[in-house]
């Protein structure tokens, strides 16, 4: 089977080719950085580091580009309201994303482009795009002009007589047609703004995208992920953008599903329950990169605790294999990769087939049964097999037990150890504050009062929410 991946702007399945022979280009629309991110935001970021592994296990040169936007009304209100300038604001959750991913084991992009250090690359393609009658400034704004663009909507299957007005703009009177959408937006007291031929202000979001990828990967490049949120409007204004000014823009589109809430993409409202932070202090970050990754990219994931507790069960099976064959065979040595068919052909066609991880699981969960045979059945030379195909498939998933990143070691055998020590301290700290409640409960203050004091003093900072106490280490 030859690699395969279902094409939004298509809908079908098509085999994949890269522009260049051997080499693959990919841009992931990244985070609005506006507060710090919940677990759903880490879906795209794992599904498409598995899209970036499995490129790079079967042999491509890949270079991978995922933005940051960093300028948008949400981070201007908080700034606002913090009193803070929105650099602040921006800065700070863009390390608590950077944090995040890191902890569920997302290898860095190769370039990290943020929307602010890219405002001449946007000048430059609105004036490719006024000049080509696809765009006009109006009232200190500059917009697109869909009905100029033919093909706008073919992504989302819309057609342009069916659309509804774009709610981007505080000035709408100033469109000519309400659908058309800002690429820029003019300056307002206090805000942020950069001077144009137009007058002083800021960007709309989608046309960051268009400007950065093209910088970084070229007027055409092979992939173009994000979320299934993300199809209409903004990529379909990228679309519009890029090929109206001349571009071949991405060749391939492909969509993650959300992570969902008994039904409800999941918002702010939820509170702090589900910040990736938080979540890390019930379960280990591979525990919840198994949640994320083990349903398909392009279904919707229901989040639920029970969900999360069989994630947890599942990795904590594979883990165990691979921590005691490790022991039996008495080697934790990597492998290496002077054993390119290590990955069962059951497990390549299933990433190969639009990057079908629950049956690429199906293949991890066999082979660890096979290699609990083996060993008890003191068979050394299956469990050894079992144990090399295994770490192979679990790298490409990047849930490699023995990996550096979860093992907090080279692989000696101590490995996991930093993971578990992790997950004891905050089960500690969880029984500690259980006290404290209890203690509060039957309104005895001092010894409630004492407790936090006292996790305080070891570094453990409590801070009372509607959802709970929630806690962190001071830093
Ligand atoms: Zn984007």
């Amino acid at each position: 089977m030859t690699l395969q991946f279902h094409d939004t702007a298509t809908r079908t399945v098509r085999e994949f080719a890269p522009l260049t022979p051997g080499e693959v280009s990919v841009y992931l629309c990244g985070a609005t950085v506006q507060a710090p991110p919940h677990i759903g935001h880490l879906r795209s970021a794992v599904c498409f580091d598995i899209l970036i592994r499995w490129l790079r296990a079967s042999g491509y040169r890949v270079t991978f580009c995922r933005n940051v936007t960093d300028v948008e009304d949400k981070i201007l209100r908080t700034a606002a309201s913090e009193g803070v300038a929105p650099w602040i604001v921006a800065e700070r959750n863009q390390r608590a994303f950077t944090w995040a991913y890191d902890a569920v084991g997302c290898r860095p992009p190769d370039i990290e482009p943020r929307a602010t250090g890219h405002i001449p690359e946007m000048i430059v393609l609105m004036r490719r795009l006024i000049e080509g009658d696809h765009a006009y400034p109006a009232g200190g704004d500059v917009y697109f002009d869909v009905c100029s663009y033919p093909e706008y909507g073919a992504l989302s299957g819309q057609r342009l007589d069916q659309m509804r007005p774009a709610e981007d703009s505080d000035n709408a009177g100033a469109k000519r047609d309400p659908r058309d959408f800002a690429l820029w937006k003019a300056a307002k007291p206090g805000e942020p703004y950069w001077e144009t031929p137009w007058g002083p202000g800021r960007p709309g979001w989608h046309l960051e995208c268009s400007a950065m990828s093209t910088k970084y990967l070229g007027p055409t490049f092979d992939i173009h992920c994000g979320g299934m949120d993300l199809i209409f409007p903004h990529h379909e204004n990228e679309i519009a953008q890029s090929k109206a000014a001349g571009d071949g823009f991405a060749r391939y589109w492909l969509h993650n599903g959300l992570l969902g809430l008994a039904g409800e993409k999941m918002s702010k409202s939820l509170g702090n329950s589900l910040l990736v932070t938080d979540v890390l202090t019930r379960v280990r970050p591979a525990e919840l990169r198994y949640y994320l990754v083990q349903a398909h990219y392009r279904s919707m994931l229901e989040f639920s605790e029970e969900a999360l507790d069989e994630a947890v069960a599942a990795y904590q099976r594979i883990e165990r294999f691979v921590l005691r064959a490790a022991e039996v065979l008495g080697s934790l040595d990597d492998p290496g990769d002077d054993e390119p068919d290590r990955l069962p052909t059951s497990f390549r066609s299933a990433m190969d087939e639009d990057l079908a991880v629950p049956a690429a699981l199906a293949a991890v969960h066999a082979c660890v049964r096979d290699g609990n045979q083996a060993l008890a059945a003191s068979d050394k030379t299956g469990a050894r097999a079992s144990l090399v195909q295994l770490r192979a498939m679990l790298d490409v998933l990047g849930l490699d037990p023995l990996a550096p990143h979860w093992s907090g070691s080279s692989g000696g055998p101590g490995a996991g150890s930093g993971e578990r020590l992790r997950q004891v301290v905050g089960s500690l700290v969880k029984l500690t504050l259980d006290q404290r409640d209890a203690a509060r409960a039957r309104r005895d203050y001092a010894t409630a009062d004492a407790i936090r004091d006292g996790l305080e003093e070891i570094g453990v900072v409590v801070e009372d929410t509607p959802q709970g106490p929630r806690w962190e280490l001071k830093r």
